[in-house]
């Protein structure tokens, strides 16, 4: 074999190893949350934290290093293919190598310690038990930017890291035209749409649940001889290739959150399904690229799709089946409505799409401020509530229902928020570029055939896994740079037609 090739072969088989020990731990830590009994927990740590230093031996061995310096090096004759791989692969490296194993721990230590103290803040609404987390998961951040070489930008490091490429200040062009044009829409919108209304669909079984989200998930391309499903207090999807966790949880009279929650994290998994993984598993060709194409998968097959009327024209006879009678007693445009219901809320997570990428640009100006020194984490609960007030319309009356919500800086997860809102967009600029290749696929939907669609992503999106980053595929697939605008004609289509006449 050519040395270039036999190098970049040893390179693939290396890349692999580590991602077999990587999945191992999803894989605990899918059981953590599933099905670990009360008094498992510590020992439960035990095993993560060897397995961690285990992963961190293997990734961080000098074999590696010479290996991409040999495959960087001059001579080195480089497919597409290598420079992808090559790419990933160094980034990966650098991470390992020059975080100090002193430092790794400190912050894995940190983040179960801020987990706790978060949890225990959030439900005592008492900020101030949870500020100093917040200022050392701060002061964690910046040192390990520097360590990574970039001291001068903390919090694009954080961006980047989420979603390779990305940067503050592009995000911040698109967020402020997104705000541009959501604001009025959202305002006259949510006053159309009057005050949240209790769910229309009571006495629907656990079982009943389970039986129809499974029905829909499958329909639409979860292919469960690859994968599971299971219940955990927050739904969350895991795993990769041939064995991909996914989770929901049931509340009784709400079957729309159990449904939507389970279509929501199918998204992931059917695009971890559909990365080249037999050639590929562990190396950039066979993994996914970055948080926010993967919270587009979730949100296009929740949003754009599940919550279309061609989907629900299939749907709707199956869920009635459902019931005790075979009726519920709500009629379908209630149905629809309650579907696409539309209330500001405080809570991030339970709010519907035309006011939940408020909630996000909200996350993100705090953030920079946090990352820039303009604002203290002393100041947050305030500057929470002028955002809430400005975006929102939203008077925040505590804490718990403000700056406590979230568990992501707690745990050190920061620059994360945006993955979300930059999903919204590339999953409506997708929507939009795969509709003008087949209008008629919500007639497909109808019918209760998602294939088109479906292929369509595995061979645009999916088979790409991280050739390129979000804004270079989002280029390539739909032959525009990507916009706010997408997304803002989808809300107007959908909910303006519904609320606004
Ligand atoms: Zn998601």
């Amino acid at each position: 074999m050519h040395p270039t090739k036999s190098a970049f072969e040893e390179l693939v088989v290396h890349l692999r190893r580590v991602q077999t020990l990587e999945s191992a731990a999803d894989l605990l830590g899918w059981d953590e949350q599933v099905n670990l009994p009360e008094l498992g927990a510590a020992q439960r740590g035990e095993q993560l934290a060897a397995l961690a230093e285990v992963i961190h031996g293997v990734s961080s061995a000098p074999r590696t290093g010479e290996l991409i310096a040999v495959l960087s090096g001059a001579g080195a004759e480089q497919t597409d293919d290598m420079r992808a791989v090559l790419a990933q692969a160094r980034r990966d490296y650098e991470r390992a190598t020059r975080l100090p194993v002193h430092f790794v721990r400190e912050k894995a230590t940190q983040a179960s310690h801020g987990y706790h103290a978060w949890a225990a803040a959030r439900a005592a609404g008492d900020f101030g038990k949870y500020a100093p987390v917040l200022e050392k998961n701060i002061d964690l951040a910046r040192r390990e930017a520097a360590y990574l070489g970039r001291s001068d930008a903390p919090y694009d490091h954080f961006l980047d890291y989420n979603d390779p490429g990305m940067t503050a200040s592009a995000v911040s062009r698109l967020f402020t035209e997104l705000k541009r044009d959501l604001l009025p829409l959202m305002r006259s919108i949510v006053a159309a749409a009057g005050p949240a209304q209790p769910s229309p669909l009571k006495g629907l079984t656990e079982e009943a649940q389970k039986s129809f989200l499974s029905d829909v998930t499958a329909r639409i391309g979860f292919d469960y001889r690859r994968g599971r499903i299971d219940v955990s207090l927050h739904p969350f999807c895991s795993g990769s290739g041939d064995d991909v966790r996914m989770t929901t949880r049931f509340k009784k009279d709400e079957p729309l959150d159990a449904l939507f929650s389970a279509i929501h994290e199918a998204g992931h998994g059917i695009y971890e399904q559909g990365l080249p993984a037999s050639r590929w598993r562990g190396t950039a060709l066979g993994m996914h690229a970055g948080m926010a194409v993967h919270e587009s998968q979730s949100r296009l097959w929740e949003n754009q799709v599940a919550r279309s009327r061609g989907f629900w024209r299939f749907f709707e006879p199956r869920l009635r089946a459902l019931f005790p009678g075979g009726a519920a007693e709500v009629g379908s445009e209630d149905l629809y409505r309650a579907i696409n219901a539309v209330a500001a809320t405080p809570i991030r997570v339970e709010s519907d799409e035309v006011t939940y990428n408020l909630h996000i640009i909200l996350r993100f100006e705090l953030e920079q401020r946090l990352f820039s020194g303009d604002l203290a984490v002393g100041g947050l609960p305030a500057a929470w509530r002028e955002l809430a007030r400005e975006l929102l319309g939203l008077e925040i009356s505590s804490d718990r229902e403000g700056v406590l919500q979230d568990v992501h800086w707690s745990g050190g997860a920061f620059g994360y928020f945006p993955s979300y809102c930059l999903g919204n967009m590339i999953a409506s600029q997708l929507w939009y570029r795969a509709l003008s290749q087949r209008p008629a696929l919500e007639e497909d939907f109808a019918r209760g055939d998602f294939s088109w669609l479906l292929q369509w992503l595995r061979e645009n999106v999916h088979a790409q896994g991280r050739r390129w980053d979000a804004l270079t595929l989002v280029k390539r697939v739909t032959g525009e740079d990507l916009s706010p605008q997408p997304l803002v004609r989808y809300l107007r289509e959908r909910y303006g037609s519904l609320y606004l006449g």
